[in-house]
């Protein structure tokens, strides 16, 4: 169906890899944000160095009902045709040792802008501080309502990339959800996710600000919820950093509940620390000091007072059972979580429309024929470390050239 027209709400990654894709098939697209620019979320990402995508993205690192849908998706779009897709628009991208990739400028801002042009370059018509307050099927395609006017639009086929309901200050507020479920579809409750931890730190306050690689257990009683390896941060609320936040969507399914963290200080270096402390096994060597040759300088006279070791312990006066109490303190050290710091702290929110309602290789609906779906709105969350801008690069290639394609 040749020249269709389609309306896409939300000029965030998803909805602006969509309009590329649509309009590189030939389509006229309208792309709709209410705020003043696009892609206002790509510049807070990564700290404003814009963490991509990362090289290990796949299906099995996502959070999502079916694994089959990020299968059939990823074999569409994945991570290697991301990379060949934003380079051919000018986003050249490198990567650092575990995978985490970036833009060589090292700017979400020259991201966004490389972006904005594309979008002006291929054609898209984008109406910004535009809201669409609502979506209608008709007999022939689908009408948006525009502002909280009298004034609609009607296209071929419409593209729902509005985001999830984190850091709503961005833009994305959920406010489509409702009318989302008034279509038909049922929503996944939305919660936040890679969002800072609340916990209990009484005991941790003096660890505030420290930060280092951990490895990390989430338990609801002796169930093993997640495990996550990575750096950590011990704030005066809990603990953030990339480690704490993988566990967020774990703890805001839970409201309420009080989970137990436990806390490995030595994912990397335990073997040196042992070999350390065989090595000065006999010798009047203080402790703390051995603790200090692989741990931030604050945490050893905490470690050492959870295991009820005097601050002034030598190795040669500790005892074997002395010495494993420290150890087993050091690898398994707990903490009580209370919660997470909630939707505006999140990077992401987990929850939204279902994969089981979406076709993985157009993002089509299955409940409403012409509506296609990208980006946060589904019900797929990744990791830190750039799996959700890929999930959004992924799904918008996909959703933008199955809505231009699509019988
Ligand atoms: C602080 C922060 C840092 C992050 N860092 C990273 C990172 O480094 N790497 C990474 O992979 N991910 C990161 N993320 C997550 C990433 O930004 C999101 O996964 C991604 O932006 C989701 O893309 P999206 O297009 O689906 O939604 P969004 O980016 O939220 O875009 C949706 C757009 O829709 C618009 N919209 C919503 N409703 C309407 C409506 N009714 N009418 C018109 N417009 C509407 C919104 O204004 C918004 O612009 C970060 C997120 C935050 C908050």
């Amino acid at each position: 169906m040749p020249h269709l027209h389609i309306g896409i709400v939300g000029a965030g990654p998803a909805g602006i890899m969509a309009a590329l894709e649509a309009a590189r098939r030939g389509a006229r697209v309208t792309l709709f944000d209410t705020n003043a620019v696009v892609g206002r979320k790509i510049l807070v990402t990564g700290n404003g160095r814009c963490n991509i995508t990362n090289v290990h993205a796949a299906p099995e690192k996502y959070a999502c009902a079916d694994p089959e849908f990020l299968r059939v998706a990823f074999a569409r779009c994945g991570h290697q045709g991301t990379v060949a897709r934003l380079r051919d628009l000018g986003i050249l991208i490198y990567s650092t040792p575990d995978g985490w990739c970036y833009p060589l400028s090292e700017s979400a801002a020259n991201v966004a802008e490389i972006l904005a042009a594309a979008l002006e370059l291929a054609g898209v018509e984008v109406r910004l501080q535009t809201k669409i307050a609502d979506i209608r099927p008709e007999r022939r395609g689908i009408t948006l309502a525009i502002g909280g006017g009298p004034h609609t639009q009607t296209f071929d086929r419409v593209i729902v990339a509005c985001g999830g309901k984190a850091y709503p200050a961005l833009g994305s507020r959920g406010d489509l959800f409702p009318i989302l479920e008034s279509l038909g579809h049922r929503i996944v409750p939305i919660r936040p996710a890679l969002a800072p931890l609340t916990a209990d730190i009484r005991r941790f306050h003096k660890l505030q600000g420290v930060r280092l690689d951990v490895g990390l257990t989430l338990y609801e009683g002796d169930r093993v919820l997640g495990r996550t390896i990575g750096n950590m941060m011990f704030t005066e609320y809990g603990f953030s950093g990339p480690a704490a936040m993988d566990l967020a969507h774990l703890v805001s399914a839970r409201p309420g509940t009080y989970l137990t963290l436990e806390i490995n200080l030595l994912p990397n270096v335990k073997v040196a620390l042992e070999e350390l402390i065989a090595r000065k096994r006999h010798e009047p060597f203080p402790v703390r000091v051995a603790l200090g040759a692989v741990l931030p300088p604050k945490i050893p006279p905490l470690v050492m007072s959870v295991a009820g070791m005097r601050p002034d312990a030598r190795l040669c006066d500790a005892s074997e059972a002395e010495l494993a109490r420290l150890m087993e303190t050091l690898t398994s050290l707990k903490a009580t979580v209370t919660g997470t710091r909630g939707f505006q702290f999140a990077q992401v929110s987990t929850g939204g429309v279902p994969v089981g309602e979406v076709d993985p290789a157009t993002m089509a609906s299955r409940i409403v024929p012409g509506l296609h779906f990208a980006g946060e709105v589904l019900d797929v969350v990744g990791p830190c470390g750039g799996y959700n801008l890929q999930w959004a690069w992924t799904s918008g290639a996909i959703a933008g050239a199955g809505a231009a394609e699509g019988e």
